[in-house]
């Protein structure tokens, strides 16, 4: 079932709404779906329809139904990278549940994010992320933000578990949870060049604790996406069906 993200739609089952030209077009001419063709519509909260394609581009809204919200709400914080790698990190963390995105300048943060291209730059990348959630039916939009302090997005930062990648680190991943099952974690990933001293011990200040994701130096790419993909499978919902 092919599914489309339209923000702000007004879910009244039976109802129909008028598809967005850009939608419209894209449903017609490069998917050439046909009246009668059956679809989810998602507006990113967790809610989502099926929904039937009419004629004249309009969709008839069906059952409404709630995903259910992510058991664990993960937090990834990380250090920009370059350009391509980022929207990696965007693409598959949105697939494998990241809930929200925090792209923070550090210390030897190589991509730089210029002031007159910011608003550019999180749309394309808001964009990369709904095209994710759709792909992966990832009903519950993960939030994006572009903060200009890694000192105050860490003091900021608020979850059951706050984690930061150090490759340093003595602290094993396995048994270094406090809470049973945490409702939210929080980690932070350096960009290519890695944390620096100062950064961890900003990060300790603010009550994260360093973790090691074992004896390979992880690219920052990698890191994040596997440290994901392991709190998914303890405390998300990638463990069982
Ligand atoms: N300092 C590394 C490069 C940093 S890797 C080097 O010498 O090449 C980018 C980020 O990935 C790091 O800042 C860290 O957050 C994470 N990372 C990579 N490997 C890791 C490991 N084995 N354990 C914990 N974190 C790791």
């Amino acid at each position: 079932m092919r599914s489309f993200c339209l923000p702000g739609i007004d879910f009244v089952s039976g109802s129909r709404v008028a598809l967005p030209g850009e939608l419209k077009k894209h449903i017609e001419k490069v998917l050439r779906l046909k009246p009668g063709a059956r679809i989810h519509l998602f507006d990113g909260t967790g809610r989502y329809a099926e929904a039937v394609l009419l004629a004249d581009a309009q969709v008839e809204l069906g059952t409404v139904a709630e995903q259910p919200a992510p058991p664990c709400r993960i937090t990834l914080i990380q250090g920009i990278p370059k350009g391509d790698k980022l929207e990696l990190i965007l693409q598959k963390g949105t697939e494998l549940g990241v809930s929200h995105f925090v792209l923070v300048p550090m210390e030897r943060s190589v991509g730089r994010i210029a002031d007159n291209r910011r608003e550019e730059r999180l749309e394309r990348w808001g964009k990369i992320i709904q095209e994710a959630a759709r792909q992966c039916h990832q009903y519950h939009l993960p939030q994006l933000d572009l903060p200009s302090s890694f000192s105050t997005t860490l003091a900021d930062a608020e979850g059951d578990e706050k984690l930061f990648l150090w490759e340093e680190s003595q602290a094993a991943l396995a048994g270094g949870f406090a809470a049973a099952q945490p409702r939210s974690v929080v980690v932070v990933v350096g960009p290519e060049g890695g944390m620096s001293a100062a950064e961890a011990t900003l990060a300790e200040t603010h009550g994260f604790r360093s973790v090691s994701l074992g004896p390979r130096i992880l690219r920052t790419e990698t890191a994040g996406l596997a440290i994901v993909a392991i709190l998914q499978y303890l405390y998300g919902d990638m463990a069982g069906v």
